[in-house]
């Protein structure tokens, strides 16, 4: 096996626990090692740190895959495997669409797997598992017997690989909606064109908390395809869902058509101009969801990026019925859980509401986070209360 050596100061690093090892810090590469060869990690002199994929295209050069001694064989691979879907046993009951493999929190660096009821979702990242696929299949189709498998590997980061951009099955025929069942809500979903690998499961348990706070008026911007509104339609009187795609609205009309649930207005519009004109009109909610795409995709978006928020969230409270709830989400990495609480706290100044924070949540418990790879944990959705 191909021996890549780091530097002692790549060795340090990776013994802070961290699992990836940049380029600069390599000490040796031999010209014979390919992207997604799984090669042996070494530090001078001879001092063993682990396995890892390598990507020659990335600044992430080395992923590691274990940094025990035994060189990782099929059984490795299934061992991980089983032992994801052990834990998504144990933490997953509500819902037949959820994450089975979430990446380095689960041994699997650059993969990504979904499961909707029945069929398989995979976005690969790296050209490590991108080799592994034909043993990864074989693997999933021993132990979860899917009917169909698809590769959503349409995401702009397989380019920053030079990986090909593209959406393909690659076992049996997935049907062109899939069903899934999300707490008491049926949705159709469709995997091949959808967001993401169909529907934004890291929510999964934030709409499910939404619900149970639901009552009167409800706001839901950033709707997609109606994941919080469906959720919370049962107990409000009213739901207004602002989405900008009319894709993603149709399908959401077509889901509370599946539900029986008639009291929701579709509203196809850019939140930041429907939140403004509702705060000019005077309207109240019971509650308000904000659930925004990541507006800091890079750390020199970062002040744009809570600019963004900071005025999404002042229009909110402003619309929030005295005693009302605001739940609001930030997905973007560059922005931590204090810079969120921070703009949070800015817009209640600006408000001048008393404004308390109920829940600091994360994403669902099928997206475990990497202790050591702060890269995992992105989603913030914060409980508030205005008085
Ligand atoms: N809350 C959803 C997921 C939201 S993802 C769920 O639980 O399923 C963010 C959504 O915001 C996407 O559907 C995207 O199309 C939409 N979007 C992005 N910018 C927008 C804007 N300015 N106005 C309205 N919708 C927008």
């Amino acid at each position: 096996m191909i021996e890549v050596v780091v530097t002692a100061k790549g060795r340090r690093w990776a013994q802070t626990g961290h699992p990836w090892i940049y380029r600069d810090d390599l000490a040796a590469v031999p010209t014979t090692v390919a992207p997604g060869d799984l090669v042996r990690v070494v530090a001078e002199p001879d001092r063993f740190l682990g396995f890892a994929f390598y990507s020659s295209h990335s600044r992430i050069a080395l992923r590691l895959v274990t940094r025990t001694a035994e060189e990782p064989t099929e059984d490795f691979w299934e061992a991980s495997l089983l032992q994801a879907l052990a834990y998504r046993r144990r933490v997953v009951w509500d819902t037949t669409a959820y994450r089975l493999l979430y990446a380095e929190a689960d041994g699997f660096p650059g993969l990504i797997l979904d499961y909707y009821h029945g069929h398989l979702v995979a976005q690969i990242h790296h050209p490590g598992p991108e080799r592994l696929l034909p043993l990864l299949v074989e693997l999933w189709r021993r132990h979860l017997q899917p009917e169909s498998i698809i590769l959503r590997n349409d995401s702009d980061v397989r380019r920053l690989e030079g990986l090909p951009q593209e959406v393909k099955v690659v076992w049996g025929q997935p049907p062109p909606l899939a069903t899934v069942q999300e707490g008491s809500v049926q949705l159709r979903v469709d995997l091949q064109r959808g967001q993401k690998t169909g529907l934004f499961l890291d929510q999964r348990e934030n709409r499910l908390a939404a619900a149970a706070l639901a009552q009167g008026q409800v706001l839901d911007c950033f709707s997609y395809q109606g994941g919080f509104a469906l959720q919370v339609a049962r107990r409000a009187a009213r739901v207004t869902a602002v989405e900008a795609s009319a894709a993603a609205l149709a399908l959401a009309r077509q889901n509370a058509d599946l539900n029986g649930l008639a009291g929701i207005e579709w509203v196809q519009a850019n939140c930041f101009d429907f939140l403004k004109d509702a705060v000019a009109s005077g309207q109240r909610y019971d509650l308000i969801i904000l659930d925004p795409p990541a507006f800091a995709k890079s750390r020199q978006e970062r002040q744009g990026a809570i600019r963004g928020y900071r005025e999404l969230n002042r229009r909110a409270l402003q619309l929030a019925a005295p005693g009302g709830i605001l739940i609001t989400s930030s997905c973007s990495y560059n922005l931590t859980s204090e810079d969120f609480l921070n703009l949070l706290r800015q817009a209640a100044r600006e408000v001048g509401r008393p404004v308390r924070l109920l829940e600091q949540r994360g994403a669902a418990r099928d997206h475990p986070v990497h202790l050591f790879l702060p890269e995992s944990s992105y989603l913030k959705c914060f409980f508030l209360q205005v008085e």
